[in-house]
């Protein structure tokens, strides 16, 4: 599913196999490791991907899923922890074949070429989150 190498202590970098789901490897590699705490960036390319919109109004999520070829010209994300499973936030930029760009929140994505992430572990940090009525939002309980 992924290969990877700790290039300092407690920093990964991480290369997903293509064809793969990038988000369930990437939790696959964070539960793996224990990372509960930390921060995720990338490149890479996708043939598919599920982005997400909050319309803060209604607090309702608009998923949309765009099936094309696209770099991931920035794909960056924090990792904590909620009801004791890793939980990702992260965000993607995605650059179509006519150089527009598509971005939001990432759901899922399926790996089509190269996908290279560095992950920091925070092993001192904890990072929890709790659901926050207000916004309709699992914010951070720091
Ligand atoms: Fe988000």
């Amino acid at each position: 599913m992924y290969s990877y190498t700790e290039v300092e202590a407690n920093k990964y970098v991480l290369s997903i196999d293509n064809h793969q789901e990038m988000m369930a490897a990437l939790r696959d590699f964070c539960q793996e490791h224990e990372i509960f705490a930390g921060e995720v960036r990338g490149i890479g390319a996708v043939s598919e991907a599920t982005l997400r919109f909050l319309n803060p109004a209604t607090k309702k999520y608009v998923d949309r899923t765009f099936s094309e070829q696209m770099e991931i010209a920035n794909l960056i994300g924090n990792i904590s922890i909620k009801d004791n499973e890793v939980y990702l936030h992260v965000h993607i930029t995605l650059g179509r074949e006519d150089y527009t760009a598509v971005a939001g929140h990432l759901l899922t994505a399926t790996i089509n070429g190269a996908c290279e992430l560095v992950v920091e572990d925070w092993p001192d940090g904890y990072l929890g989150r709790k659901f926050d009525e207000e916004t309709g939002l699992n914010l951070y309980e720091i």
